[in-house]
């Protein structure tokens, strides 16, 4: 067991305390956060996953992803960087962007062992803008986009608060909200924060966030931008006092890539819906416009998890379960284009990939 003392005794104190911050602030502190002796970064601060100690199991793990994720292309983002160094821990000694960097470059080495091609926004300590980051996923062609953050405390005095959350884009019922972006995050914060031993925080059952949440409407630049799903993850705060050691330790990032590529791996190990256009999508007739939608699937479908839009307007469908076809009608529209989209998920709740499609009606 490499759990020191330390670690437990940061836990008793950590819950109680965060579960009342938040209605009445009554147990903040003027103190000053405790001096971090960084000597210690070499004591165990974490119990090591079994699954990484020992390099047979970790390769086995590695080779049963490789069906999964071979051929696929991950775009990671270390966020921060260069001109952007900005976030510090408590006592400064601790960048935000280079612990970023560092779980991002185990978590490269990790999906590439698994036969999956990667491409970083940054390799070393560099400035990328924040609006450039999507554009290069996208350039790399890339099916998902994961951005890797720390989480910092606002207030100054708090050195106890800390948790593990994932963020997707919107919120479900909004056009913009993506279940399979959200499942993305939902694998990857499950297996991430049980690697670092974090809960997910109060403020969700499952430790996953809209960016809505943070920024109502809009969200975070890099996922409002990108084309392709994506995630934003804030493993921890560096903010916390116990956390900014843990963090410190190229050891612990490494523990963290691995919960983070884990999350990834069994995301695309699962059997997904495929939506296809199979009704004449192009013709109107009397300015109605009908569509259909072929769903091949090993699973039964989830009737009630299947949304239709049209120019981003939500519109009703029917569901033949018996051919597994969606239809629906869209009456008075104008020759042009349009946009359709089409969402469902079996009923595992393993959500079909985004598909959104312009047409050309005549
Ligand atoms: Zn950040």
């Amino acid at each position: 067991m490499r759990l020191s003392f330390i670690r437990i005794k940061l836990l008793i104190i950590t819950i109680p305390i965060f579960a009342l911050v938040g209605c009445s602030g009554a147990f903040k502190t003027n103190k000053e956060p405790p001096k971090i002796d960084y000597s210690l970064v070499n004591q165990a601060y974490f119990e090591y996953p079994q699954d990484l100690l020992v390099p047979e199991i970790t390769s086995k793990k590695i080779d049963s992803f490789k069906e999964a994720l071979t051929g696929k292309k991950i775009f990671i983002d270390p966020g921060h960087g260069g001109a952007d160094r900005r976030n510090k821990s408590r006592n400064g000694a601790l960048v935000e962007a280079d612990v970023n960097l560092r779980v991002a470059i185990f978590l490269k080495e990790f999906c590439e062992s698994a036969g999956a091609q990667v491409k970083l926004s940054r390799e070393v300590d560099s400035t990328v803008e924040l609006l450039t980051r999507p554009i290069l996923a996208e350039e790399f062609g890339a099916d998902i986009f994961i951005s890797v953050h720390h989480n910092a405390s606002p207030d100054p005095t708090d050195f106890w608060t800390n948790f593990t959350s994932t963020y997707y884009h919107a919120k479900p019922g909004s056009y913009k909200y993506e279940p399979f972006a959200h499942e993305l995050a939902r694998f990857v914060q499950r297996d991430l924060a049980y690697a670092m031993m974090n809960s997910g925080g109060l403020g969700s059952f499952d430790g996953t966030y809209s960016d809505y949440r943070i920024y109502p409407g809009d969200g975070f630049a890099v996922l409002r931008e990108s084309k392709i799903p994506s995630i934003l993850i804030e493993c921890s705060f560096h903010t916390n006092r116990m956390e900014e050691i843990r963090l410190a330790s190229g050891e612990f990032n490494r523990i963290q890539a691995w919960g983070i590529f884990k999350g990834i791996g069994k995301f695309f190990s699962v059997n997904r819906p495929i939506i296809s256009l199979v009704k004449d999508e192009s013709k109107l007739v009397n300015g109605t416009l009908n569509l259909g939608f072929q769903i091949e699937s090993t699973e039964e479908i989830d009737p009630f998890s299947i949304k239709t839009f049209f120019d981003s307007t939500f519109v009703n469908h029917e569901f033949n379960q018996s051919n597994s076809i969606i239809t629906f009608s869209v009456s008075d529209i104008e020759k042009g284009e349009h946009v359709i989209k089409v969402q469902c998920a079996n009923k595992s709740g393993n959500s079909s990939e985004p598909f959104e499609k312009k047409i050309l009606t005549n």
